[in-house]
């Protein structure tokens, strides 16, 4: 029997406001407990909700850039339920009219794009959070405290179609997401942080059927390699069941992080269990052409026009969906440094690689302000026109990261500069051919493996300053005419 898995992705996208979603209590992240707090986010007798309008500008910022279509008449909900983070006993969210919908997020996997398509873009406000004391899991704390901080922080909540079909999609979709709110500027973006919050709905069916399967919700994947394996073990274990004969139950899983594998937690609820109602004390939400033109004045090169940009200067699509979602110094610097090299791919390689490989291993997050576009240029066209070996530009590369030096004088004063000066690249080939003569005599072909050796041989011989290039056209020159 073949399978095919369909995931579909919810994810929670804390807004980077200064004020919460209903109050004007500052947003704060700090681990003292219930600093921030007020009657509206403790749900006291009374307190009226005020919505931030900072908030929905984002929350309409974000459903343009995934295309979504606005609904001009938003309206808030009531998502009832008890649990005691969550002191209204309900959240306030978006039920059948949310901001955005029928968007699409364009997604790159290895060469290739694909499209995510986005059901809706809705608003929700943050619960406040249980600490279990103990052992920080409710099953054996033995006490819990309150913190409502984070009460009432407002977030977005982003649903695609069931369209993704395996978890390196997934992994692609959500890095595409969290590219997309770090250059819209309305989140931190930092998964680590839990600014990002993502579960997975899980259904595994026979591959010709037009029918999806039983779908099982997957909570508490807080990086992307959890959610990468959790997915992978859900579609393993849903296979399993239905290779058996099986019926897959319709239910909440958790991730085991330790364990490595999904736990039961509950059954599915639907949405009606949730008693959805408009909430009587907030009235409708009008968005006007207005307000959205107002918030696309905030949107600028968005991670698709930097992917545009990038493969406009000759990288590969995964070379630039690679920089697309990297740090904004090391895209700018490629994109200037790349006006000097005229090398899209070698530029790339030795920013990549070497630089951020050598900032890695100096643990400095920032290039010294010393190091622009300019040398750096300069430092690859020197290795890229054998002027210096690539050993002697990253040599230079790791001093210009320690102090100010100009990479082309660096380089002639200490030496590094490679002679391409044929008559004296003849005399070295000369001898070491005359030195090795039982390898030559060995030699078949200008092709053959031995012919290497002598070009080190040539080299070790010049201390390694003439130019590799010439020196092996000269050898097979006088080898093979
Ligand atoms: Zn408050």
């Amino acid at each position: 029997m073949n399978l095919k898995a369909t995931i579909g992705m919810e994810t929670h996208v804390e807004l980077d406001t200064k004020s919460k979603m209903f109050c004007s209590c500052e947003v704060v992240e700090t681990d003292e407990p219930n600093i921030s707090v007020c009657p509206t986010c403790l749900g006291l007798p009374g307190a009226l909700p005020v919505p931030n309008k900072t908030a929905i500008e984002y929350i309409v910022m974000l459903s343009l850039g995934a295309n979504c279509n606005i609904t001009n008449e938003g309206m808030f909900h009531r998502k009832n339920y008890f649990y005691p983070d969550l002191p209204k006993n309900y959240q306030i969210s978006q039920f059948d009219f949310p901001v955005g919908v029928n968007g699409s997020l364009e997604i790159v996997l290895d060469e290739e794009l694909h499209s995510v398509e986005i059901e809706r873009v809705h608003m929700e406000e943050d619960t406040g959070k249980s600490v279990h004391i103990g052992s920080g899991r409710i099953d054996s704390a033995t006490s819990t405290l309150l913190d409502f901080n984070r009460s009432g922080i407002p977030l977005v909540e982003v649903v695609t179609k069931p369209v993704i079909s395996n978890s390196k999609m997934a992994v692609a979709y959500i890095e595409e997401l969290r590219q997309l709110v770090i250059d819209l500027g309305i989140s931190k973006g930092k998964l680590e942080k839990g600014n990002l919050r993502f579960d997975a709905n899980i259904s595994v069916a026979n591959e010709d059927s037009n029918e999806l399967g039983t779908k099982v919700e997957i909570k508490n994947m807080n990086s992307l390699k959890s959610l990468e394996k959790a997915i992978d073990y859900e579609i393993m274990r849903q296979s399993k069941q239905i290779e058996k004969g099986e019926s897959v139950i319709q239910e909440t899983r958790h991730w085991d992080e330790n364990k490595q594998v999904t736990i039961s937690m509950r059954t599915k609820e639907g949405s009606a269990d949730y008693r959805y109602f408009s909430d009587p004390d907030l009235p409708n939400m009008i968005i006007d052409e207005e307000f959205i033109n107002n918030s696309k004045k905030n949107i600028q090169n968005l991670p698709t026009d930097k992917r545009k940009t990038l493969k406009e200067s000759g990288l590969s699509l995964s070379d630039s969906n690679y920089l697309d979602k990297g740090d904004k110094w090391l895209y700018d610097l490629y994109l200037s440094t790349v006006e000097n090299t005229k090398d899209s791919k070698s530029t790339f390689n030795f920013l990549t690689g070497e630089l951020q490989g050598q900032m890695r291993k100096a643990e400095i997050d920032e290039l010294p302000d010393w190091v622009d576009s300019e040398k750096i240029s300069n430092l690859i066209n020197l290795f890229e026109t054998n002027e210096v070996s690539f050993t002697s530009a990253k040599d230079i590369l790791a001093k210009l990261l320690g102090e100010d030096i100009d990479p082309i004088s660096y380089a002639t004063d200490n030496n590094l500069i490679q002679s391409s000066d044929d008559e004296e690249i003849k005399t070295l080939v000369t001898s070491v051919i005359k030195e090795n003569q039982d390898i030559v005599e060995r030699l078949e072909d200008p092709e053959d493996k031995l012919v290497g050796f002598l070009v080190g041989q040539v080299m070790k011989s010049s201390e390694n300053k003439v130019n590799p290039g010439s020196v092996k056209d000269i050898l097979l020159k006088e080898l093979f005419g």
